[in-house]
């Protein structure tokens, strides 16, 4: 066997779905060929980081059924496509991200209450907005854009306003999923951050007690106003996120 019917082998090699024959040839040339030996450890290492846990993101416990259930109460069609596939698959992420979800998944394990449910989706939400590219679906800083861009896709109507001339320029909007329920997402930005800032009708999910919450280097903030909740997420400061909530309490 030369390099050039070996080297196309390598990968089925590693994965052990080469025939018999074609296996054992492979091995005789790996033995005496120091290059494709080394072209070998490469696929071999490439194998084990794409096995490491590391590299995927799991969805948390439960996400799925969660979802399942939901779906089940609602007979409406359209709720269903707003639900991406990539929620529960496996989802490549940088490694230095894989921090931010530990906890995450960790409160999962920890207990099942509805505000456990509710604050690790917004974190989830909040952090895969940054990293699979899904910040927005609708982009633009048109607020008169954005609002009748949700019509149809969640059935309350968010109050979309942008504040670029108080230091939070609107980016965008898109549909994400919160605790088993459709949630409307307004992206904002706060100097070099992102701020998202979920909304759905008071009263269909819990946390509703909470006020102030922080998650390593996310800060959560909620209020309400005209029988919505507002969940606001980001690393900014907790005193940024009262400011945005001034904001969308006082709007000019
Ligand atoms: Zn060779």
């Amino acid at each position: 066997m030369t390099c050039e019917q070996a080297q196309p082998l390598l990968s089925a090699y590693v994965d052990r779905e080469l025939d018999i024959t074609k296996s054992l040839e492979t091995e005789d040339h790996l033995r005496e060929c120091p290059r494709c030996s080394a072209a070998l450890q490469q696929h071999e290492a490439l194998r084990s980081a794409l096995n490491a846990a590391s590299l995927a993101f799991v969805a948390p416990t439960g996400l799925e059924r969660r979802v399942r259930k939901a779906l089940r109460r609602e007979a409406q069609p359209k709720v269903l496509l707003t639900i991406a596939p990539w929620r529960w698959a496996a989802v490549p992420m940088a490694a230095t991200l894989a921090a931010a979800l530990t906890w995450s998944v960790a409160i999962h394990r920890g207990g099942t209450t509805g505000e456990d449910v509710v604050l690790s989706d917004l974190v989830a939400g909040h952090v895969r907005s940054l990293m699979v590219d899904h910040l927005v679906d609708v982009a633009t800083s048109d607020q008169h854009t954005v609002k009748p861009w949700f019509n149809g896709k969640v059935d309350f109507a968010p109050p979309v306003a942008d504040f670029t001339a108080s230091g939070f320029p609107l980016v965008g909007g898109r549909v994400d999923y919160i605790a088993g329920r459709p949630a409307a997402a307004l992206v904002y930005r706060r100097r070099q951050h992102v701020v998202n800032v979920f909304i759905w009708p008071s009263g269909q999910q819990e946390a509703e007690a909470l006020r102030n919450v922080t998650f390593d280097t996310y800060h959560l903030l909620r209020w309400s106003a005209s029988g919505l909740t507002f969940w606001a997420v980001s690393d900014v400061s907790g005193a940024d996120l009262e400011s945005l909530e001034r904001l969308f309490q006082n709007p000019a």
